[in-house]
């Protein structure tokens, strides 16, 4: 596909920022600094699935797999099922993506990281759940979102009480994946919010963590002490809504003031803003990354480029992208222009500055400007 002149700046100057060519070595010769990208949703189901089967497997990536394979650690979530196990949700909307090629084409385009705690990864029951993380293993890209459910206690609890089988899933927490870049040790956790998941409590809901106060709380503080930074990605908020929910909000907080530095926030299908608390950063919503959707602003995309120094956050950039055919492209000057001024809106709720620099937006503490208050 024929890309905009600009878009292909846009590219260039995002690759160039994820590759960091200006970084000067620090005094003992050694860089600490290394960069992490975000994206939002990624769905290889249904309309991806047969753009794949017309292209070849790398076709959701091929637009933009330049910036994520550039990045020490590009972390996305994945809200289709890698599996052919059959469906168990009575909902309308099936996702499952191919199995094998799928993670493959993930690991290819640079991914990571998934999270897989959200409301599509348990349609089809344990197996699908168990098939995904096996897919994933194979190709080596790490993920979280699975609780550490023993599911003949649960089924057998659930057998005889529901109120026992209710008790102990509300107790169980994340399992963490970590990764080490640069010799930091990366830690994960994903979780999703409960209301999310109440159409899976009959066939794998269990196996999926909850982003509920004290799960997240267990989860960041059984997980903060084995790793240098830890990653806490969330399944959440409402569709299509503008503005994260009061939950997002607390939620995302929360998980900060017990350890976690960056929320990477997903589900609502459009971008909302960033927040910066506490030393973290929090992502309330990247949008979609891959999707089928039509309308425009499930068609804005982004990818959020974290520089790091050590454990710190250095520099923060959004790479706005829009979904042509499926998959992210570099966006052209109208979608930019869109994607900026909604950024800019949204971002200033939260106290945060989006300043364009050359085809990028700076994203940055606002100075002395007063936040939405938390209610
Ligand atoms: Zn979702």
């Amino acid at each position: 596909m024929r890309m905009f002149p600009h878009a292909a700046a846009v590219l260039a100057v995002a690759a160039a920022l994820l590759a960091q060519p200006n970084a000067p070595p620090s005094p003992a010769g050694q860089d600490s600094r290394w960069t992490i990208a975000l994206a939002g949703d990624i769905m290889l189901g249904r309309g991806v699935k047969r753009q794949i089967e017309q292209h070849d497997r790398g076709y959701p990536f091929a637009q933009t797999c330049s910036l994520t394979v550039r990045a020490d650690l590009a972390i996305a979530n994945l809200e289709s099922p890698l599996t052919t196990a059959p469906y168990r949700t009575p909902s309308p909307w099936k996702f499952t993506g191919d199995t094998l090629d799928a993670a493959r084409s993930l690991a290819l385009a640079g991914f990571d990281y998934v999270s897989l705690a959200n409301n599509h990864m348990a349609d089809c029951g344990r197996d699908g759940f168990h098939h995904t993380m096996r897919w994933l293993d194979s190709a080596g890209v790490a993920h979280a979102g699975r609780t550490g459910c023993d599911t003949a206690r649960f089924d057998s609890l659930r057998a005889a009480d529901s109120l026992g089988a209710r008790a102990y899933r509300d107790s169980l927490s994340c399992l963490p994946a970590y990764r080490t870049v640069k010799g930091i040790k990366v830690g994960f956790l994903s979780f999703c919010e409960p209301y999310l998941l109440a159409i899976a409590r009959d066939y794998g809901g269990e196996l999926v963590a909850r982003a509920d106060s004290a799960t997240v709380a267990r989860s960041v503080m059984a997980a903060r002490d084995s790793c240098d930074l830890l990653v806490c990605s969330f399944h959440w908020g409402e569709e299509y809504r503008d503005h994260p929910t009061n939950i997002q909000r607390k939620l995302g907080r929360l998980a900060i003031d017990l350890g976690a530095r960056i929320v990477h926030g997903h589900h609502p299908h459009v971008l909302q803003g960033v927040e910066f608390y506490r030393g973290g950063l929090i992502a309330y919503s990247l949008g979609n990354y891959v999707f089928d959707q039509r309308h425009e602003r499930p068609r804005q995309s982004a990818l959020l480029a974290i520089k790091m120094d050590g454990t710190a956050l250095d520099s923060v950039a959004l790479l706005p992208l829009e979904i042509v055919a499926n998959r992210p492209q570099p966006a052209g000057k109208k979608g930019w222009r869109a994607i900026t001024a909604r950024m800019r809106k949204q971002c200033q709720r939260l106290g945060t500055a989006v300043e364009p620099a050359g085809s990028l937006l700076m994203v940055k503490p606002q100075a002395g400007k007063k936040k939405e208050p938390v209610k």
